[in-house]
């Protein structure tokens, strides 16, 4: 079985099970072929540059992406730009990210969300880079700035779909690439809407991703999340789409490569 974790935050797995990012990934089964880690905070950009550094551990391939999370926005200035800048300039960074839109927790700022976003997507599009976006529960805002920076040149992995059929539609109506990633929330009891998004997608539009260590999938709830969870994730997408896992798993690499050139 092969298949490559598309958006995982390994230091952050590593804070919650301690032990080194090298153990880590030599005890992970399934082995992943790869992982895209991702730096989405100031502070952590320095960490993410080092392990980048590495290039592989234990066989498994090692990719980053770096940018300012919405979540992470009042940590945005000129020193975050220069540290994207200069984690955007390692061969192994595939793409600006995770940017965007997070409406979810109270009192978040909205127009410092949409500022931030707007900045960083001046700063890939001018430096022709692909993107991550982090879009929750801001449907309209994002897609109006979609709508702005629309081109035939933009790639953007919209991670960690949780939005609607309907959503997902009219972003892939624009005339950019877009590829929608599903973690384990797509396993879960509740989330039947997010099945429904998944069935409406094409399927050379999806990307499997685990966001380790949030959101581990059916049955390993409550447990901290890590790439290697990647299969049960897919299970419930090949089943969705009915189709083989194989099939399923051979697709997301295909689309992987087309969305990161991996
Ligand atoms: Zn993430």
């Amino acid at each position: 079985m092969s298949f490559i974790d598309t958006h995982c935050h390994i230091d952050t797995i590593l804070e919650r099970t301690g032990g080194t990012a090298e153990a880590l990934l030599e005890q992970m089964t399934p082995v992943p072929e790869a992982i895209i880690h991702i730096a989405c905070d100031p502070d952590d950009f320095s960490w993410g540059k080092e392990f980048l550094q590495k290039k592989a551990l234990s066989g498994i391939k090692i990719y980053g992406a770096f940018g300012v999370h919405p979540l992470a926005v009042e940590k945005f200035s000129p020193k975050a730009e220069e540290g994207i800048l200069e984690g955007l300039k390692l061969p192994n960074t595939l793409a600006l990210g995770e940017i965007g839109l997070d409406y979810h927790y109270e009192k978040y700022n909205a127009d410092l969300q949409k500022k931030v976003f707007l900045r960083q997507l001046e700063i890939g599009l001018e430096l022709k880079s692909n993107f991550v976006f982090h879009l929750r529960e801001a449907e309209d805002d994002a897609f109006e700035i979609l709508q702005k920076i629309d081109s035939e040149n933009i790639k953007a992995h919209i991670h960690c779909y949780t939005g609607t059929a309907e959503f997902a539609n009219k972003v892939l109506s624009l005339k950019g690439t877009y590829f929608f990633g599903f973690t384990g929330a797509v396993t879960f009891d509740k989330t039947a809407t997010i099945r429904e998004a998944a069935k409406a997608i094409p399927a050379n539009r999806i990307l499997l991703e685990t966001d380790a260590p949030y959101l581990a999938p059916v049955p390993f709830r409550g447990k901290t999340c890590t790439p290697a969870m990647i299969p049960h994730i897919a299970q419930v997408l090949a089943n969705v789409k009915e189709i083989s896992l194989d099939d399923l798993l051979k697709i997301c690499k295909e689309n992987t490569n087309k969305m990161y050139g991996i």
